[in-house]
């Protein structure tokens, strides 16, 4: 088994990496950081979103596996006391029987940036953000090809399934299980009046739907995917969908999404 491991940086996480690394070793798994099968996350679920930016072109060659180091994560289901475990459960070794992972996928957001100066691509595990820079913004909302509406206010969240429990939930989106293709358009402080008028409620898209939102003035404008931020000042548009890659987990023992939520919200 071909691994990598991906860490925080604070200290725990550091000595947590050198253990897995030990126990690797002893288990004959290989450290490789170009073409690793299992990348193992160890810190929270913004490690976990820099892992999987680490290896976006590899995403549909390896499954990721989460050790959180502070609250219990989304992404990430092994608790540091573990380790021993999870390394005999990936080599197959371990005593609750030799138990293949499952590998959950889930789905991802896919977006194309057309600016002035050219077009980009992303790919957004949790969510993909556009605010402005020096106050409001003013884009028009497109779904299918048709005008939906024209938005004025803070900025826009669209959000994957598994993103909904991040930013999406502060925004008031609803949460939504990874098993559901679909994207979430969430508003970030809308204003409403006789120009500009909008649903104020989040939306929902399938996978087969695309939504493109329109820079309607000069404005200079703050982009985010996930963790990652760009600062543009000529942007066309941005064409947002569900894609057709997916990222994979890869699970040793249940960790169901509506635990996790009561787990990390309720309890
Ligand atoms: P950060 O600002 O250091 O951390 C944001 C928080 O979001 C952390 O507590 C992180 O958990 C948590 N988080 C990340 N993904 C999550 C998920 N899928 N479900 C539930 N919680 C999640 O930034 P960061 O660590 O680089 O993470 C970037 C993310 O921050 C963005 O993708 C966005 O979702 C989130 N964010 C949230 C808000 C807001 O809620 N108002 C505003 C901006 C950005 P860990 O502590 O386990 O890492």
């Amino acid at each position: 088994m071909r691994y990598y491991v991906l860490d925080r940086g604070d200290q725990l996480s550091i000595d947590l990496s050198q253990q897995f690394h030990k126990l690797a070793e002893a288990r004959g798994m290989q450290l490789d950081a170009e073409t690793p099968e299992i990348v193992v996350s160890i810190g929270g679920d913004g490690t976990m979103l820099h892992a999987f930016h680490t290896f976006i072109d590899r995403i549909s060659q390896l499954a990721f596996v989460g050790v959180h180091t502070g609250h219990l994560g989304f992404y990430a289901d092994w608790q540091a006391d573990e380790l021993p475990a999870l390394v005999d459960y990936m080599c197959g070794r371990s005593d609750a029987g030799a138990r293949r992972a499952k590998i959950v996928k889930y789905p991802l957001l896919e977006l194309e940036i057309h600016k002035k100066s050219g077009t980009t691509s992303h790919i957004a595990l949790n969510e993909f953000t556009l605010k402005g820079i020096d106050g409001t913004i003013v884009i028009q909302i497109d779904i299918n090809d048709e005008t939906f509406e024209m938005f004025r206010g803070d900025g826009i969240c669209i959000s994957t399934p598994s993103g909904s429990t991040a930013y999406n939930k502060s925004l008031g989106g609803a949460m939504v299980h990874p098993t559901i293709e679909a994207l979430q358009i969430a508003e970030i402080a809308s204003i409403n009046n006789r120009v500009f008028r909008t649903m104020g409620s989040p939306l929902l898209l399938p996978k087969h739907h695309h939504c493109d939102i329109f820079s309607c003035k000069e404005q200079r404008l703050m982009l985010t995917v996930d963790h990652n931020n760009y600062p543009i000042d000529d942007l066309v548009s941005v064409r947002c969908q569900v894609s057709d890659k997916k990222v994979s987990f890869a699970r040793y023992r249940p960790f169901p999404f509506w635990n996790r939520v009561r787990s990390s919200f309720l309890v």
